[in-house]
């Protein structure tokens, strides 16, 4: 039997509707995105961001900022949005030009309204088992587990990838929730050994198809965060064959992307909640 496709789509239509109540309720919420340069996959994000943050009542700025923007002017624009108390939650667009610093831009952020949870003061909370900020790509992955019942405590867990956006923190939520975490990367050798063994299986890598139907349990979920754009479309980190093993598994696209956006938008309602004392997790 064919694995049970998780449908991300329709679950980031629910939880925005949840965002959307959630709004209607603070009176108001205040989101800024900032993007520097031309790079059009960064344009496409932050306009679906923009149109849907729009969809559920949060009121948005677009700020977008050309490509020889220096350091200097990006962290007065920066500081200008942490002091702007209409704003609750911002966000700025990587990757940057290669001449701004990532690192001290990231830093410039006040934590409370570090919406994609990438500051070290809301990584160190996660590590910690804090509440927090954490990344929209992780916590709609755990959202997904949730909504579809899939037991986490005591199975064991294969993150592939560890990029401090998804992979790092995907494997301390999972952690978080008693599964037993193995985290691969480049250099793993015998990649099969540990996703053979994985009851969830979370590919976050960024290669076409890396994972074959082979590489799969039988029975396993199958959580794809792969976008590998091609002449033929966008296609995940693993081989759709997977679809005959595994018993949950999420499309691409359809997938972990929509829940993406969906839950920015709800850590966005979160910090403007958390700004006004209304719940604790971000100090
Ligand atoms: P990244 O920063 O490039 O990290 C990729 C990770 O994969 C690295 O940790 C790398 O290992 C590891 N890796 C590379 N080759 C490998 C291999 N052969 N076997 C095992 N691990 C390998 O990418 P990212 O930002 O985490 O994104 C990963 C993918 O998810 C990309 O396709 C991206 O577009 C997609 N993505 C999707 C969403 C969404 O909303 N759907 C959100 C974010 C990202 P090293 O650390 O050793 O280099």
């Amino acid at each position: 039997m064919p694995a049970q496709l998780i449908d991300g789509k329709s679950l980031a239509a629910k939880v925005r509707e949840e965002v959307a109540a959630e709004v209607e309720e603070l009176g108001h919420v205040g989101l800024a995105t900032v993007l520097v340069g031309d790079d059009p996959a960064s344009h496409v994000y932050i306009n679906l961001k923009q149109k849907h943050a729009g969809g559920v009542g949060i009121r948005a700025r677009d700020i977008k900022l050309p490509a020889e923007t220096t350091q200097e002017e990006l962290l007065a624009t920066i500081d200008e949005l942490n002091n702007d108390d209409s704003i609750d939650g911002l966000l700025v667009q990587l990757p940057l030009p290669d001449h701004l610093d990532e690192a001290r831009v990231i830093e410039a952020i006040d934590p409370r309204k570090d919406i994609d949870g990438i500051h070290p003061y809301n990584a160190g909370c996660l590590y910690l088992g804090r509440p927090t900020l954490v990344p929209g790509t992780p916590l709609g992955i755990m959202r997904m587990l949730a909504e579809y019942d899939i037991p986490l405590s005591g199975a064991r867990a294969v993150v592939l990838g560890r990029s401090a956006i998804v992979g790092k923190p995907m494997a301390h939520l999972l952690l978080q929730a008693n599964a037993t975490v193995t985290v691969c990367h480049s250099r793993t050798q015998d990649l099969e050994r540990h996703t053979l063994d994985a009851d969830v299986l979370v590919a976050a890598v960024g290669q076409l198809h890396l994972v074959g139907a082979d590489m799969v349990k039988a029975g396993a979920t199958v959580i794809d965060v792969g976008m590998n754009r091609t002449e033929d479309g966008l296609f995940g980190d693993v081989d759709p064959g997977a679809m005959d093993v595994a018993a949950y598994m999420t499309p691409v696209p359809g997938g972990v992307g929509p829940m993406t956006i969906a839950m920015v938008l709800k850590n966005t309602a979160h910090a403007a909640r958390a700004r006004k004392g209304l719940v604790s997790g971000v100090s």
